[in-house]
């Protein structure tokens, strides 16, 4: 049986570490700040940023919300962002996706600046996670790569494959792993034999978005399973894109769903606001 890489526990070890970092700031004069802005009624949205708004709490981070109508226009946001921009006692702006279907992403997105870009979507910071400079990394790829380091599993030199191609989850989590020196391999809906690919990773990470679609078939014996899909079905009940009883039976190390990759990304997200005091500094 796999061994399990309980991402609740770690998501909380970082917390706690946070929590210290943010009572030093406050010590020093410091409030570390994040403004966390919803447009529109999305009630899935409405869940992420009152968990988000919780973890802020928790930690000793303050957080600004702003609610704009579905029915806002895009320049009401963009001036929003703005105005953040410039306001010196916020550290991180987070605009909560997906928008509303009249407001271009891209060009919201690209408003904000990098320096306060805590998700790490501004193609400044995704430019600078290419080149290897320093920038926010996108939570949920970065709280991957905690996970790994901290369940002691070693990156440098192992055979890595990612699946999924994403803005938010494949890519980056790819160039992280070549930043942590493994070989890395992205696969996406149109590569062949992705059975035979996946069987040479010795960590496999999964972000198709299909529910259970890895099956043993796909696995190494002994190798690490990342799985980050995140699917409700009808009785409600949670599961990921890797079939978990089925892989744990044949693999070294696997994530649970929920329970692993999910709770990273909200520590993650708080690691980035703490990272955006130095950042402003
Ligand atoms: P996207 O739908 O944006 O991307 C899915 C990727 O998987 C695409 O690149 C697609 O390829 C590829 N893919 C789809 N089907 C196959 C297949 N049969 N074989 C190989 N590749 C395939 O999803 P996201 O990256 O946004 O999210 C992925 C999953 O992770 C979702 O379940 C999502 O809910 C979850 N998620 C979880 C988070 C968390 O906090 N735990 C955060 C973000 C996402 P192509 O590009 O060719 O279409």
């Amino acid at each position: 049986m796999a061994w399990l890489i309980d991402g609740k526990e770690i998501a909380a070890q970082i917390k706690e570490e946070l929590k210290k970092e943010a009572a030093r700031c406050r010590k020093e004069g410091i409030e570390v700040t994040l403004a966390v802005i919803q447009a529109g009624e999305d009630p899935a949205s409405g869940i992420y940023v009152s968990n988000k708004k919780k973890a802020c709490e928790y930690i000793g981070i303050r957080s600004l919300s702003y609610n704009l109508p579905e029915t806002a226009k895009e320049e009401e946001l963009l001036s929003l962002i703005d105005k953040l921009n410039c306001d010196p006692a916020v550290n991180g702006i987070l605009v909560q996706l997906p928008l509303p279907k009249h407001m271009n992403e891209e060009r919201v997105l690209l408003a904000i600046d990098p320096k306060k870009d805590v998700d790490g979507f501004h193609p400044e910071n995704v430019g600078a996670l290419c080149i290897g400079q320093p920038g926010f990394v996108p939570c949920t790829p970065a709280g991957i790569i905690e996970l790994l380091k901290r369940s002691g599993a070693g990156i440098a030199g192992k055979e890595c494959v990612v699946i999924g191609r994403s803005n938010i989850v494949g890519k980056p989590a790819a160039l992280l792993m070549l930043r942590e020196n493994a070989t890395v391999t992205i696969a996406h809906s149109k590569t062949k034999d992705l059975k035979e690919l996946c069987r040479r990773a010795d960590i496999l990470i999964v972000a198709a978005g299909r529910p259970k679609m890895i099956t043993k078939e796909y696995v190494k014996e002994g190798a690490i399973v990342i799985d980050v899909g995140i699917h409700r079905n009808a009785a409600g009940k949670l599961c990921g894109d890797v079939d978990f009883e089925d892989v744990s039976a044949v693999c070294g190390m696997i994530t649970p769903v929920p329970g692993g990759v999910g709770p990273m990304t909200i520590a993650m997200l708080m690691h980035n606001c703490m990272a955006s005091v130095k950042l402003l500094q």
